[in-house]
């Protein structure tokens, strides 16, 4: 019967294609297999030419055979191109996973520069005698500004300009509130600690942040003068920057330090002549920038206890004592030449990863 070898002859022709297919190793190995087969020149195709010699009852019963044959064939072709995709992918995940290869190399963090200065001055002070203390950044009105010589309605009180919490609750407005908690908490003189942390003030500008950190230091014993505040602040100074650096101090008011004083030292930018080495640190006039051609600049805010501050946290009438407070955001500006404190916040990776 001529339609019983025909068919066989597809079969036979179907299952040698599939058995290639199965081995086939490579997609183009798979695209020339595919034309092979059922092509117009392909080998099922080849055997349809035997249609002729049909009758026309068997003819249909070929081309069903022939489709089902090219069905099965397209199948293979099919399962074998998603296991060559399957096996690409797998080796990609194989070298993916390869522990010994090199890495691309870690991008490693590293402290805030704010952190890093804050330390700086920290270890400084460590050095000098001060222990370090911390405190709550929301504060009652007594820690803030009640023991602390700001009467209710003293108009001293507008000169920081305070975030409420309520009526008697406010974020601490300086470090000084940790002053009168250590002290009422030890009791007794005497007293060496620097304060140190983030305070706040309704202020925002290219040099003020609503939030900045402050330090400072509290010195309290029997015999303490305004020689020890000088020489302390003198030496922190040099520490902190260079042996050269100078000090002077000019008079001003703090409601909690009698006499109080504003302390400058000489213009890192230009060591305090006024006009500095590189010519585009200097403004149209050919002064220094930085310092204005004064040579000077303000850095920090000192002065002795007032004695109502002892008298808040009863320690003996005869006790004497001297603070002084530094921003930490403004001797970084200092040290790193940096015009805009806003910088410090933004959390670009480009500005922070240069500390
Ligand atoms: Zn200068």
């Amino acid at each position: 019967m001529v339609l019983q070898a025909l068919i066989e002859e597809l079969g036979a022709e179907e299952s040698n294609l599939i058995k290639t297919i199965e081995a086939a190793l490579s997609s183009e190995e798979l695209e020339s297999l595919r034309v092979k087969a059922i092509g117009k020149k392909g080998s099922l195709t080849k055997v349809l030419r035997g249609m002729g010699k049909l009758s026309p009852d068997d003819r249909p019963k070929l081309g069903a055979a022939a489709n089902q044959a090219r069905d099965r064939v397209n199948n293979a072709l099919e399962h074998a191109k998603k296991r060559l995709e399957n096996a690409a992918l797998e080796a990609e995940l194989k070298i993916q996973l390869d522990l010994s290869e090199p890495s691309a190399g870690l991008s490693l963090g590293s402290s805030h520069p704010i952190m890093q200065v804050q330390e700086e001055i920290l270890s400084v002070m460590d050095r000098l005698g001060f222990q370090r203390a911390e405190g709550p950044e929301i504060e009652h009105d007594f820690y803030n500004f009640e023991a602390l010589n700001f009467p209710h309605n003293h108009p001293a009180r507008d000169m920081q300009d305070t975030f409420f919490v309520d009526e008697n609750v406010v974020l601490r407005t300086h470090t000084s509130p940790i002053q009168i908690r250590q002290m009422l908490a030890q009791g007794e003189p005497p007293m060496h600690i620097s304060g140190y942390g983030r305070v706040y003030r309704h202020d925002q500008d290219a040099t003020h942040s609503p939030m900045f950190h402050q330090i400072e230091g509290l010195w309290v014993d029997h015999g303490v003068h305004l020689g020890h505040l000088k020489g302390t602040i003198t030496a922190f100074l040099e520490t902190l920057f260079t042996p050269e650096t100078g000090v002077r101090f000019r008079p001003s008011y703090f409601p909690f330090t009698e006499p109080s004083a504003e302390v400058d030292m000489s213009c890192v930018m230009c060591g305090g002549s006024g006009v500095a080495h590189d010519p585009a640190a200097n403004n149209e006039h050919g002064k220094c920038k930085m310092c204005k051609g004064t040579g000077w600049i303000e850095i920090l805010g000192a002065g002795m206890v007032d004695p109502n501050v002892f008298g808040a946290v009863n320690f003996p009438k005869d006790i004497r004592g001297f603070a002084f407070g530094i921003g930490v955001e403004r001797v970084a500006m200092l040290k790193y030449g940096i015009s805009d404190i806003r910088m410090f916040y933004e959390n670009d990776h480009r500005f922070l990863s240069q500390f």
